[in-house]
Formats: C-alpha cells, sequence, structure tokens
C-alpha cells in the first residue's frame, strides 16, 4: 500500500459553480478531497493536481489536500439568502469515500448539512464505505432528492486490478449498492469509463448493466474514456507497460482527449440497448429543487 500524506487546508468555499452548457443540471460540486487515494490510472481530475504544483501521476494518488474547514463553510454557504438549495454533486473531482474520509469524516459532515437544510444532493463513489452513513442518507432522503452513484467500469478483477488499484472490489460496491438501495437510498450505477479494447466489449457492458439492476440500480449511466492533459500522461505509460497491444488503437483513438464520434456513438447505442432490453434508464441526477415532502424522493 503507497504511502499517502495528507496536507491539510483551509479552503474559503465548500460550494464549487459548475459551469457546462449541456448539463444545465450539474450546477454545484463539492469536493472534501483534492487527489484520491483510488488512483485510478484514467482518473479524469489528474490534470487538477498540477495547479497545486504537484505532479498528475503518483502525486494526485499519493498528497491529498484535506479541507478541514468545510463543513463549518459549507454551512454557512447553505445559509445565505441567495441560495436556493440547488442540487449538489458530491465527488466530481476525488472519491468523497476515499480512504482519507474514514480519519477526516468531512463526507459525512456534509451529508449531515445537507440533510438539515433539505438540500438535495447525488453522490459518486467506488467505496462500500458509503454503507457507515446510511442513517443521514436515509434522514436526507426523507426531506430532499438524494441519489448515489457507484461508479463500477468493470466487474472483471484481472482488469479491475490493473486499472484501479486502490479501490475497494467491483463486488462489494455492488454489494453496497443492494444495501443503500434494499434500505430506501435511491442508486444509480455509472458504467464508466468504458475503455476502449478492455471494458467496451459487448459481454462486460451486459454483466454490469444486469449486475446493477439485480442490485438495486434504478438507472445505468455510460460514458466512454477520454484522456485530457494531465490523465494522458499517466495512462499511456500505464497501457504500454500492461496492455502494448493496445497502444496502436489508442494512438488512432486519441490523438486528442475524445475518442473518436463513431466509436464513442456506437458504444452509447450499445448501452442504451442493453438498458432497453434490461429495462433500465440513463443517467438521471437530482433535481434542482428540494423535495420538501416527508418521503423517498425515488
Ligand atoms: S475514484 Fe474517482 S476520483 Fe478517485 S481516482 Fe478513481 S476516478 Fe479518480
Amino acid at each position: 500500500m503507497p504511502q499517502v500524506t495528507f496536507e491539510e487546508i483551509e479552503c474559503k468555499s465548500a460550494l464549487n459553480h459548475i459551469n457546462i452548457p449541456d448539463m444545465s443540471q450539474l450546477r454545484w460540486s463539492l469536493n472534501p478531497y483534492r487527489g484520491c487515494q483510488h488512483a485510478c490510472v484514467y482518473c479524469f481530475a489528474r490534470g487538477n493536481h498540477e495547479f497545486l504544483g504537484y505532479d498528475t501521476g503518483r502525486d494526485f494518488n499519493e498528497r491529498v489536500i484535506v479541507k478541514t474547514n468545510l463543513v463549518p463553510v459549507l454551512k454557512r454557504e447553505l445559509r445565505r439568502s441567495g441560495w436556493k438549495r440547488e442540487a449538489v454533486t458530491i465527488g466530481t473531482a476525488c472519491d468523497p469515500y476515499q480512504q482519507a474520509e474514514l480519519k477526516y469524516g468531512l463526507t459525512r459532515g456534509a451529508l449531515q448539512a445537507f440533510a438539515a437544510h433539505a438540500n438535495p444532493c447525488s453522490i459518486i463513489t467506488k467505496s462500500p464505505a458509503i454503507e457507515r452513513d446510511l442513517s443521514i442518507l436515509l434522514e436526507l432522503s426523507r426531506v430532499a432528492d438524494c441519489t448515489v452513484i457507484f461508479s463500477i467500469p468493470t466487474l472483471r478483477e484481472e482488469i479491475w486490478r490493473h486499472i484501479e488499484p486502490e479501490t475497494p472490489k467491483p463486488s462489494s460496491r455492488l454489494a453496497a449498492l443492494s444495501t443503500l438501495s434494499e434500505a430506501g437510498v435511491r442508486c444509480g450505477v455509472m458504467l464508466a469509463p468504458i475503455i476502449p479494447g478492455l471494458t467496451d466489449d459487448a459481454e462486460n457492458m451486459e454483466t454490469v448493466v444486469q449486475a446493477a439492476r439485480d442490485n438495486g440500480a434504478g438507472f445505468v449511466g455510460d460514458n466512454v474514456l477520454y484522456l485530457k492533459r494531465g490523465t494522458k500522461e499517466w495512462f499511456m505509460p500505464f497501457l504500454r507497460e500492461t496492455y502494448p497491444h493496445l497502444l496502436p488503437t489508442y494512438e488512432r483513438f486519441y490523438r486528442g482527449a475524445f475518442a473518436p464520434k463513431a466509436h464513442s456513438e456506437d458504444v452509447t447505442a450499445a448501452v442504451q440497448r442493453l438498458r432497453e432490453r434490461l429495462g433500465m434508464t440513463p443517467n438521471q441526477l437530482p433535481s434542482r429543487e428540494p423535495t420538501g415532502q416527508l418521503q423517498l424522493a425515488v
């Protein structure tokens, strides 16, 4: 297990405004940590570490920035008269349940604040550690939209071990999905990233979508791998070393950050056919408004 350094800082703001034209539903994010001990080779957030003066490879995995005052800052922001209780996504640039969370509990504190303010939110994670906060998630679900999204690119352990070396096993994520869903928390799965030549075959995608459905996911989202600056420099040497036979394909596919449009469209269409066959819907983010109702937002 790598030696991880936690760097404690004080943040000025907890809520980050996201301005993505095609994603008007996703307007606010919250990341208690920067960097991620889960060390996924494809992580698109790697580039962010450069802004801190660190490298996007090993430093991203092993130098984790901890926003120690996140919870009081968030509470202050949620109390602001101009805040309209819009939906917030937790974990867009780190896993909010990476190992650091067991030490600092910042995600837990943020969820408690969202529950107290009936503020809708979604959480994206690869860790069954989220089960620790089940009671808070249920409380939040009673007063606002709350969605937990488990990221599961594959159930094949021989691939998982290489691409997500410090993450909990995919089977443990399915178990957590089942626990949360049975308890009444709205859950979904992101089949992402879909990695050309590794996880984009029909069998892998069907296995994940089927397992998602069988374990209580209400929807399955998908996304083909993209390799932007900061990620590509870490991913390509990994590929050269671990799956050298794929190198020519990637050199052709990823001259820029995105795979060819035709390829992405084919993959997306295949996932959509799977969803239709297995009775699933695509990714659904929580609504921007709180429900204000004492019922589960499912
Ligand atoms: S768990 Fe998410 S944030 Fe963490 S390294 Fe993997 S992809 Fe990146």
